[in-house]
């Protein structure tokens, strides 16, 4: 196992880090024999990055792992985890759901506290709460022991969070696909210059970078001197990046974990050569080439006055006819641009009043009212409102949940 130095922090890494986002499941939980004994295998082999969340699973990831890293596996590990913003209304909310995630996860500290999920506007929202003054005092009191935010924003939103407080460490989604989408090449240059560390998830692009391969993709990849397959090239391009701290990845089959193991032995930061890199620009050039839209995400068209967030609804778009995943795509559509967000405002593409203004703007000269036509016809139409609202009750619900949890744990310590 390689390992890199965060350098704010001080910790030596482990270059692969496990993601327990995607941990097995069976019948609808967590599969806890089998994926207690993957992660543990894999801490037992040189992971000492283990990422979690409140949210996951609908809480019950963070209880499951608490039991996992029993048994002395704990203290072998730096243990990341995550505040929802939609979790909390004040500032002592913060304090509560800390409380309540040191409890379930059976821990006296968190190694990584981040805020999670932050774009432009949850960031203004919990800065507004006083997010700045929360990390300052569970820092100084011993509750966590480092501060950051993952992020799913646009790179202006990026810069502005990271040059906002004294964070040690950021996670952003990035993979050969999405070098120009939300934090991207430029943000993960941005904030390694500002000495954070950088932890990387979403490094296959939720798999599909290794999935069914299309086969003018197919083809490069077959050019290639030496043999790998889609999901070794795609880790080897992230590591490749000396700014990359540790790279997340959501396993859940033994052979995968194998492989990742062995391709973290090997990826040293700038290890790949001038022609694997350009191969595989040819791959992802090959990959835009089947996107229903041109879109690069630049954002130059935005903002659009019927607050149609267009790079996002091209993004989830093209995602979905690239690698045919519509259903999941749909969700994640009525997810990010049914108003659930801390904005409450709603971004879908149906939205758009063919007034042109983007159009005129878009350097790729995309015809952005009709793309979102097709947009619309594919991700909405029956139905739309039904899950939008079902949606928003369900992380309601989820929020409630996580409040009543906080509150019990306070009135536990109280009686101690
Ligand atoms: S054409 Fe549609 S998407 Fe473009 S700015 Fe006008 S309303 Fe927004
Ligand atoms: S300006 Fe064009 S290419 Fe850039 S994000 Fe908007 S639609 Fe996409």
């Amino acid at each position: 196992m390689l390992y890199r130095t965060m350098k704010k922090t001080g910790d030596k890494l482990s270059v692969l880090g496990f993601g327990c986002m995607r941990v097995p499941q069976k019948l609808g939980r967590i599969d806890e024999a089998r994926a207690t004994r993957q992660i543990r295998f894999a801490i037992d082999r040189g992971v000492n990055y283990i990422d979690t969340a409140m949210m996951y699973h609908m809480g019950a990831n963070e209880p499951f792992l608490g039991r996992a890293l029993a048994d002395g596996y704990r203290e072998k590990v730096k243990l990341a985890t995550k505040l929802p913003p939609s979790a909390v209304k004040t500032r002592e909310d913060m304090d509560r759901v800390l409380s309540a995630q040191l409890d379930m996860l059976q821990t006296d500290y968190i190694d990584y506290y981040l805020f999670h999920g932050l774009n432009g506007e949850a960031w203004k929202r919990m800065k507004e709460l006083g997010g700045r003054d929360f990390m300052d005092k569970a820092k100084a009191d011993g509750r966590i022991r480092f501060a950051g935010f993952s992020f799913h924003g646009d790179i202006d939103a990026f810069k502005e969070i990271v040059d906002a407080y004294d964070w040690d460490v950021c996670l952003i989604q990035y993979n050969y696909l999405d070098e120009h989408n939300q934090a991207g090449t430029e943000g993960l240059r941005y904030a390694g210059a500002k000495g954070l560390g950088v932890i990387i998830m979403e490094p296959l692009r939720g798999g599909n970078l290794a999935g069914r391969i299309p086969a003018p993709v197919q083809a490069i990849w077959d050019e290639a001197e030496v043999k790998r397959s889609p999901a070794e090239w795609a880790l080897r391009w992230v590591w490749n990046h000396p700014e990359v701290t540790v790279v997340l990845s959501g396993m859940n089959r033994d052979d995968h974990i194998r492989e990742n193991l062995r391709i973290a032995d090997e990826a040293h930061p700038n290890s790949l050569t001038e022609r694997e890199l350009e191969l595989m620009s040819r791959v992802a050039e090959t990959y835009r080439g089947l996107m229903k839209a041109g879109c690069t995400g630049c954002r130059y068209c935005m903002p659009c006055p019927s607050g149609v967030d267009i790079p996002s609804c091209f993004e989830l778009h093209n995602g979905a006819h690239i690698f045919g995943d519509k259903q999941v795509a749909r969700i994640m559509y009525l997810l990010r641009q049914g108003g659930l967000g801390d904005s409450g405002e709603s971004s879908l593409a149906s939205q758009c009043v063919e007034c042109g203004e983007c159009e005129e703007k878009c350097p790729q000269e995309l015809p952005v009212s009709e793309l979102l036509k097709d947009v619309a016809k594919d991700f909405e139409g029956r139905g739309t409102k039904t899950i939008i609202r079902f949606l928003s009750l369900f992380f309601t619900f989820q929020r409630w949940m996580t409040l009543r949890k906080a509150r019990r744990v306070e009135k536990r310590a109280r009686k101690k």
